[in-house]
């Protein structure tokens, strides 16, 4: 159970690289925290209400390492937008700077907002009614359901295995020890200690690996991931170098040459993008290039954003049909580009909207929109960019600020995994008994399963009855 009572933190600004970011704190000891990693003329607890101040924000260590420059306002309760005490950092820096101070603040104390609690805070506080509060949680609820969804993508791969591996291990002591103290003539605890320190150590290092893995990988995870699609010689090689700005996809003349999948970072509209080049999806013979097919179609089931790119000069083809058949059922919004605008153009934008259209089940295909484009002379782009960053603001794509808090949601699991770990390896050194072990194996378990989603009790059970309970 949550409480009130706590002190929350989170980004309060979407993603791409905008000037200013916003990192918002609020709760009793909102200015505590806040305080404790900011470095400026004065301190943050002795400013009034509704004023500034300009500092630096340091890495709560010894060496106070500077994570950015930043404008301190602090707003006292009740004359706040969640009613409590307010402190908001403006940064100068990117995501990546924003997510470090978010880091920072919960190493000093404050937890990660849940979706739409400043606003379930507005509401307790009497600042909103019911009625405003469901209109905002309404939109965050659109929003968390695509992060969340994001989410369990990430975890489709070694992630995953990798945590069910380790909840494996701990769940399996923990059922050897409760059934050794229940049935000590069939399962021995002598010499137990031997046993689990070297278990202790290698799920340790497993679990300081991964959070050394979870800080590199978030700036990869960041952005909006966009699939470039469209049928062979389209033009999406050089639509991807175009908001690329540099050759980066090797473009061809010969259809089908985009073998493997690019993947790419690019900001449009203000707004990063995670560009995914696919090869043309269709049936093929050629072994190689299925397999890039094969990860065209992965990469259009996780994609937020679709562009779709049709070349204006020839007519559509039953290729271009196709791929709008396969397309048509996803969720993303699609932005369909009719590209070589430089050249004599055959097809308008009615045109594809209503094949497009048609070829989906019941109207449910997203055209987000049509755009003239020109890979070769850029023409149409500034329109694109325009169309991206409208979609964003609509909240129409996901927003990875989301997806981010998803990820330092992982960190702390594991985090909190970890400090359990060494609370047995304490209790083993200090030689208490087995059932000790128990209590934090179980919440090293338990904190892991957070990262997975499973919970607590069933596995129990089920592990004692399963391996341990047989023909009782
Ligand atoms: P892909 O197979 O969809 O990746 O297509 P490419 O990007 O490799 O482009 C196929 C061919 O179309 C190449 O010869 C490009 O130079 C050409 N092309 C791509 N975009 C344009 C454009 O806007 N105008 C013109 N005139 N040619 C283009």
């Amino acid at each position: 159970m949550i409480s009130e009572k706590d002190t929350i933190c989170a980004i309060a600004t979407g993603t791409g690289s905008a000037g200013i970011g916003i990192v918002r704190i609020s709760g009793p000891d909102a200015v505590g925290i806040a305080d404790r990693m900011f470095r400026g003329m004065r301190r943050l607890t002795e400013l009034k209400s509704y004023t500034a101040a300009f500092g630096k924000l340091v890495r709560l260590a010894d060496t106070e390492e500077v994570l950015d420059e930043a404008i301190a306002l602090v707003m006292r309760g009740p004359h706040s937008y969640t009613t409590e005490d307010v402190v908001e950092f403006s940064c100068h820096g990117g995501m990546l700077v924003l997510r470090r101070v978010l880091d920072e603040l919960v190493q000093a104390g404050a937890r990660l907002a849940e979706p739409g609690e400043f606003t379930k805070r507005a509401y307790l506080g009497g600042r909103i009614d019911l009625t405003e509060a469901e209109a905002v949680m309404d939109v965050i609820a659109a929003e968390n359901e695509h992060a969340l969804n994001a989410s369990l993508n990430q975890l489709r791969g070694g992630l995953r295995d990798e945590v069910s591996a380790l909840r494996e291990k701990l769940l399996y002591e923990t059922a050897y020890i409760e059934s050794a103290l229940d049935d000590p003539e069939n399962y021995s605890l002598d010499a137990y200690e031997d046993r689990i320190r070297p278990v202790l150590t290698e799920e340790g290092e497993r679990i300081s690996r991964l959070i050394a893995d979870a800080e590199e990988g978030r700036m990869l995870r960041q952005g909006i991931r966009t699939a470039i699609v469209g049928r062979p010689n389209a033009g999406k090689s050089s639509i991807l170098n175009l908001l690329l700005g540099e050759d980066r996809a090797i473009v061809t003349e010969i259809a089908g040459t985009t073998r493997d999948i690019l993947e790419e970072k690019a900001v449009l509209g203000g707004v990063q993008l995670v560009l995914i080049d696919t090869a043309g999806i269709r049936e093929t013979e050629d072994a190689v290039e299925r397999i890039g097919v094969e990860r065209a179609r992965a990469a259009l089931d996780t994609a937020e954003l679709i562009l779709l790119v049709i070349d204006a000069a020839e007519r559509l083809t039953e290729e271009d049909r196709e791929l709008f058949r396969n397309i048509s059922g996803t969720e993303a919004p699609i932005l369909v580009l009719l590209n070589k605008n430089d050249l004599d153009t055959v097809i308008t934008a009615s045109e594809v909207e209503g094949q497009l259209r048609a070829s989906a089940e019941q109207d449910a295909v997203r055209i987000a929109g049509v755009i003239e484009i020109s890979a070769a002379t850029g023409e149409g782009k500034d329109t694109l960019a325009g169309a991206v960053q409208e979609l964003f603001f609509k909240g129409m794509l996901s927003d990875s600020q989301e997806q981010y808090l998803l990820n330092t949601r992982h960190k702390e699991a594991l985090r909190d995994a970890l400090d359990a770990l060494h609370r047995v390896v304490d209790s083993v050194d200090a030689g208490v008994g087995e059932d000790f072990y128990t209590i934090d194996l179980l919440a090293a378990y338990e904190a892991l399963g957070r990262i997975t989603g499973e919970t607590l009790e069933d596995d129990l059970a089920d592990k004692i009855f399963a391996e341990f309970c047989m023909g009782k």
